[in-house]
């Protein structure tokens, strides 16, 4: 789209862009517009720095009719108090020309005085969901009027466990509004919560810019299991002129916290993790140490590297075949960077070729199958998913016996996230049979 005139806005929005320097919508706000405008659920998949915020902004303006109404009419939940300023921000430049009211809410602040705000009548509410819900709870907001939801980040909503009061507030808000979320990548956590939530909403999704496959050259190993392909992984890594910076991507904490130990007994200090029960400080200086190559090797989840500035990766190890396909560009997006060469090696197991297909058409490209290295052991160990299971409907308390889980409790008992202690507590509890640790895990999965 080559100019905002073709998206027919008020004169009041157009003032707005020009004050604001844009030229023409980005793709994510030409394609979200007409959905959003027809009133339809939609799901936009876009990163941030893809104008997302206008993208949902626009239509909503536009269509918002000047009301004295106190209770909102739009609500925005976005993950982060940071976030709801921003969006506050870009709101409020369309203040100038329209009488549009917004609101921003958000924890850690004076609640009362945010009560006082709320009474004075918005909008607009934008808001972090646990200090939303503690408003709703006491009776401070009402939900009634609310005609459109837009839930932004929602990946980083899930990953920051937010799912529960993001499930407590949607079951308060009227069913008949209109749904609109964000999500830079599509997980298996969002798609889930999509699904529980919303019915058949449109999908828009703009292709990843600047990922210049062309200076990326790709490779795959097919790898029979989780533990086989930690020994290739370990056997790529021996080479430290080789993988001089290599990140490693797995699909959920578990699978990071398994391999960050594997890793951690050969390569010790040149291997550092990050998930989202790391604490802040322990993520900062996991990244610090990683940019300035005091580590060589970085696990991370999909959600953590999202955002991270990383510089001058040699290598995006995918130790894991993302379901979604989007998900592969943007992972191997962080290598071959400018005008750099980079390395992509995807490891996938039998299960995983499918997913390693629509990969290879989205891109149009096959990815270069190696042979299997010889000097590689096949591992026949295998972890609890990849076990067959064995269903005994009658006789739930067989689940209950699993050993005792005293090194779980233990960890658990801790304050997440201490850094270089956690690490060996983290160390020492896989140094326990790995099948029984993945049992308990599951026995927590089924008691919830
Ligand atoms: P967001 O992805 O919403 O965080 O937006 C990223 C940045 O892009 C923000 O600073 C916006 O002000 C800016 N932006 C949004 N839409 C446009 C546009 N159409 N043209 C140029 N910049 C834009």
């Amino acid at each position: 789209m080559e100019s905002f005139n073709e998206l027919n806005l008020s004169k009041q929005l157009h003032y707005t862009i020009d004050d604001l320097g844009f030229e023409k919508p980005t793709p994510i706000q030409a394609k979200s517009f007409s959905v959003i405008m027809s009133g339809a659920d939609m799901v936009g998949i876009a990163q941030t720095g893809t104008g997302k915020t206008f993208a949902y902004m626009l239509p909503i303006l536009q269509d918002l009719k000047f009301s004295k109404q106190v209770q909102p009419r739009v609500m925005v939940l976005v993950p982060t108090r940071e976030l709801v300023l921003q969006v506050v921000e870009e709101i409020e430049k369309f203040g100038k020309y329209s009488s549009v009211r917004v609101l921003g809410i958000y924890g850690g602040t004076n609640i009362n005085r945010q009560k006082e705000a709320v009474m004075e009548g918005t909008d607009i509410l934008v808001a972090t969901p646990g200090r939303l819900y503690d408003l709703i709870i006491s009776r401070t907001i009402q939900l009634k009027a609310i005609k459109k939801l837009v839930i932004d980040e929602v990946d980083v909503m899930l990953d920051l466990g937010f799912r529960f009061q993001l499930t407590n507030i949607l079951e308060l808000l009227p069913t008949k509004r209109q749904n609109i979320m964000f999500s830079a990548t599509m997980t298996e956590d969002v798609n889930v919560f999509i699904h529980d939530f919303f019915i058949a909403p449109t999908t828009v999704s703009v292709a990843v810019s600047g990922t210049p496959l062309e200076n990326i050259s790709q490779y795959a190993y097919a790898v029979p299991n989780f533990y086989t392909k930690a020994n290739v992984l370990l056997h790529l890594l021996k080479d430290e002129a080789e993988y001089r910076k290599t990140l490693v991507f797995v699909p959920n904490k578990k699978s990071a916290d398994l391999l960050f130990t594997l890793l951690d007994e050969f390569f010790g200090s040149e291997v550092a993790v990050i998930h989202s029960n790391k604490t802040q400080n322990y993520r900062i200086r996991s990244i610090e140490n990683f940019n300035a190559e005091k580590t060589r090797i970085l696990v991370t989840t999909d959600v953590m590297a999202r955002g991270l500035d990383l510089d001058q990766i040699s290598h995006v190890i995918n130790f894991d075949t993302p379901v979604f396909p989007e998900n592969y560009m943007h992972r191997i997006g962080r290598t071959g960077r400018a005008t750099q060469e980079g390395t992509a090696i995807l490891l996938y197991t039998e299960k995983e070729k499918e997913a390693k297909e629509a990969i290879e058409a989205l891109m149009g490209v096959t990815i270069n199958e190696l042979d299997f290295p010889k000097e590689v052991a096949i591992s026949k160990q295998l972890t609890y998913e990849e076990q067959p299971q064995v269903v005994e409907i009658n006789n739930p308390t067989n689940v209950e016996e699993v050993g005792p889980a005293f090194h779980e409790k233990k960890a658990k008992n801790q304050k997440e996230n201490q850094g270089g202690s956690y690490k060996r507590i983290i160390k020492q509890k896989y140094k326990k049979p790995k099948t029984r640790g993945d049992k308990n895990y599951n026995k927590r999965k089924k008691g919830k």
